[in-house]
């Protein structure tokens, strides 16, 4: 099922988590060192440079959370962070343009492999997209692996101050449309745009974590 609706009018108590004290707990290259499997994760994965680091620190409200990079492909661990005793963001490493090492892309394929695999805790993830190249080859791996995990899926089309009004609601209905038609059968999809630039759609991301980080 695809829609973009159910994000906004919550009921009180799925707002009511606050992001404003997460906390870096560890990056793990290895899933011996992921933290217990207890609890409520949502991991959030994009492309590098699709704008995930600086959308991770807009959402929370913690400047400086992840780490915003210049250098496309730096991080290759997977990022855990602290928000409350009961749960944790996740940030998945994302890799950059076509032309990736092949052992850096199976290194980080195993990884991401075994954290879906076996993650209980694990509620859902926000595939973050820059809103100019959306749906690429990254984009759907994490799809279907998603599908495989039966994750609900929240995408944030980002950088979206960079198209005009009407393009970036015409990016919306179209990717919308490719989800709908691709994944639709295995994966619960909404869709969102986004800007950390001028903190467009920050609200309706919010919604959404804390529905999924919901007791
Ligand atoms: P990551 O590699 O996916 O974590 O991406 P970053 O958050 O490090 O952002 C990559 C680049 O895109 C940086 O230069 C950011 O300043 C820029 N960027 C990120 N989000 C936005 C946005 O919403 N609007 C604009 N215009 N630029 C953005």
């Amino acid at each position: 099922m695809v829609t973009n609706k159910g994000s906004a009018g919550e009921s009180a108590s799925t707002a009511a988590i606050d992001l404003r004290h997460t906390t870096f707990i560890l990056g793990a290259a290895h899933p011996k060192q992921f933290p217990a499997d207890s609890g409520w994760e949502v991991a959030i994965a994009g492309r590098s440079n699709a704008g995930k680091s600086s959308a991770i620190n807009i959402i929370t409200g913690v400047r400086g959370l992840a780490r915003v990079s210049k250098t496309p492909g730096r991080t290759r661990e997977i990022n855990f962070f602290h928000v409350d005793p009961l749960r944790r963001l996740v940030d998945l490493p994302g890799y950059g343009y076509a032309r990736v090492p092949v052992p850096v892309r199976q290194a980080w394929q195993r990884l991401i492999e075994n954290y879906f695999a076996d993650r209980r805790c694990l509620r859902g993830v926000v595939v973050v997209m820059d809103c100019r190249h959306p749906l690429t080859d990254f984009d759907q791996q994490m799809l279907l692996w998603c599908g495989h995990a039966r994750l609900p899926v929240h995408v944030l089309l980002t950088k979206a101050d960079k198209l005009s009004r009407g393009a970036a609601a015409a990016v919306l209905h179209k990717v919308r449309g490719r989800l709908v038609q691709e994944y639709g059968e295995t994966v619960s999809v909404t869709v969102q745009l986004f800007s950390s630039l001028k903190r467009t759609g920050v609200a309706e991301a919010q919604q959404i974590l804390a529905k999924w980080m919901e007791f």
